[in-house]
């Protein structure tokens, strides 16, 4: 086996993982790091996807503010008996691309003095004070600093969100731009909770996503039927074309981080919100407060998760209320958007809303459903 130390490639700093959370570290520390940094990804491609997420114009969000593709003023939810629109005042909806924000990142930190090895990390351990990473082409790094942010692992019966979503054309102009449509619950539900979400780019051109709420991933094939089923109805007189296409299976219960090793970031520090499966505001604000860390105290170097504790409890209770009444889901759904204010509901997505908007959920949802799901999440 081969061993590279620090010695002979100076590498002081180890980023786990070039993801989302990985790279978005790597880029703010080669600006503040004058020594080389590494980061180590098991993967050569990442697919291209939509990240989401509320922009209310904070300093948590400036580095990916260059590359939204689209924003929006308004956002709803659809059920078969009514329609909830809520408009941002200080907050939009707004979306990049993936591909296109990782790549810029990816580029500044390799054109800088960091690098990315196309490797996996397969051991790890700490000697005399040093750690060492073992790598899948048999070297090992000793490292003086550590950020890891592999993702969770995932015990069996876990729900999943799980998608396809279509980027779509139509010749005609059917989209409402303005708006986008968190859930459509209008879709037949018989294989977990099941919603279209669409994100309208122009009058003619959006991504349609089939999200399904369950414990068991469906074929492609399924999503993609539901999609043209979609669209068939709500639009059947315009022709359309599928110009690409994203997929997704998102975890969102029974998940065992890792054993970090060195200081866990991403969604390995508990980015994603339990319930919804949004985690990309959340780390852009943890990396940007671990990074005033490192600057000011070393020795403090932990992230915040991506919501309150008392957020990840009503996390925990909505999906376990939503896995034991999945049929009560569009109500449920549709009763917070409608209990608050746009940007109350934004910040409620974002993580570490003020308690007066807390308590506006709380007071919306159906008592008994919850109290005894409280209950029960209270004593397992
Ligand atoms: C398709 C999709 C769509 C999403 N859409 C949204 C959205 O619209 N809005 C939102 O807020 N969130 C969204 N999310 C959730 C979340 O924002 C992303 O999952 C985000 O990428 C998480 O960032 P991360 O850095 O923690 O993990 P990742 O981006 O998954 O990065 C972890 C990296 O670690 C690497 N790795 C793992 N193990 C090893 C190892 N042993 N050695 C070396 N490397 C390793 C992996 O290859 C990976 O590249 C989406 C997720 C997916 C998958």
């Amino acid at each position: 086996m081969s061993t590279v130390t620090t010695s002979n490639n100076s590498y002081q700093t180890a980023i786990i993982g070039a993801g989302c959370a990985g790279l978005t570290l790597g880029y703010h520390l080669i600006g503040s790091k004058s020594e080389p940094i590494v980061l180590i990804d098991k993967q050569t491609n990442r697919n291209d996807h939509l990240w989401s997420y509320w922009d209310n114009g904070r300093d948590s969000l400036k580095l990916p503010r260059p590359f939204i593709k689209k924003k929006w003023a308004s956002w709803a939810i659809r059920t078969q008996n009514r329609e909830v629109i809520r408009t941002g005042n200080s907050f939009q909806y707004v979306c990049l691309s993936s591909a296109v924000f990782e790549s810029h990142l990816q580029k500044a930190i390799e054109n800088s003095n960091g690098t990315i090895l196309r490797e996996a990390v397969t051991g790890t351990n700490t000697k005399n004070g040093t750690k060492s990473l073992r790598l899948s082409n048999g070297s090992e790094l000793a490292i003086n600093h550590v950020y890891d942010s592999r993702p969770p692992l995932v015990s069996d019966g876990a729900m999943y969100q799980h998608f396809v979503g279509l980027n779509i054309q139509a010749d005609d102009p059917i989209f409402d731009d303005s708006t986008a449509i968190l859930m459509d619950f209008r879709v037949p539900q018989s294989f977990g909770i099941h919603f279209i979400y669409v994100l309208p780019f122009s009058k003619k051109s959006a991504l349609i996503e089939s999200t399904v709420y369950s414990t068991k991933i469906l074929p492609h094939s399924w999503y993609k039927q539901q999609i043209s089923n979609y669209v068939q109805k709500n639009f059947p007189k315009t022709n359309w074309e599928v110009v690409s296409q994203e997929t997704g299976a998102l975890p969102l219960t029974n998940k065992y981080p890792q054993i970090p090793f060195g200081v866990p970031i991403g969604l390995s520090a508990n980015a994603m919100r339990a319930s919804t499966g949004y985690a990309f505001s959340q780390i852009m604000s943890q990396i940007s407060e671990l990074v005033l860390k490192i600057g000011s105290s070393p020795s403090k170097m932990t992230v915040n998760k991506g919501s309150s504790l008392i957020e990840d409890f009503m996390d925990k209770i909505f999906l376990d209320v939503l896995s034991k009444s999945p049929q009560r889901a569009p109500e449920i759904f549709s009763k917070v958007l409608e209990s608050l204010t746009g940007d109350e509901f934004a910040e409620f997505m974002s993580g570490y809303c003020p308690a007066s908007t807390k308590a506006k959920i709380i007071a919306a949802l159906p008592k008994a459903l919850f109290s005894i799901a409280a209950i029960r999440r209270t004593f397992s």
